[in-house]
């Protein structure tokens, strides 16, 4: 069951610009940062009540979000739907015909997580998070 929108994520080229930009505009500043290497990004968080909105920096030029800033620019990367349970959830997605990305999920960020691929779902990048 998906519970509700957990973050929206955005691709930044500097992680130290979009956190400038972003606490301009919410006056909020970030709860956390985090690198994550086997994902290469680094990643800042800003709660706005209770969704977060997560700015992404490739770390890594070979990352998937590298890819998507070299191709489209900064901009919103992907929305995640908290869910019970990240597994099950993909698993009656695909028997819907929705193409996934994780097959099963994975450790990320947002706990237990899992994407779905933008061709299902009208370009936009989702992912599926239970917190753990
Ligand atoms: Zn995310």
């Amino acid at each position: 069951m998906i519970k509700k929108v957990d973050h929206v994520s955005i691709a930044v080229n500097s992680l130290e610009e979009g956190l400038k930009t972003f606490e301009n505009l919410l006056g909020i500043k970030p709860s956390h940062t985090e690198e994550v290497p086997d994902q290469g990004i680094k990643a800042a968080m800003i709660m706005v009540g209770d969704v977060e909105i997560e700015l992404i920096e490739p770390t890594n030029p070979e990352s998937g979000v590298a890819k998507f800033l070299e191709k489209k620019g900064e901009g919103i990367h992907h929305i995640c739907f908290e869910v019970d349970d990240v597994d099950k959830e993909l698993e009656s997605l695909a028997t819907k015909g929705v193409e996934l990305i994780d097959k099963q999920g994975r450790k990320g960020l947002a706990g237990k997580i899992g994407f779905l691929h933008p061709r299902s779902t009208k370009g936009v990048l989702i992912e599926l998070a239970q917190k753990i």
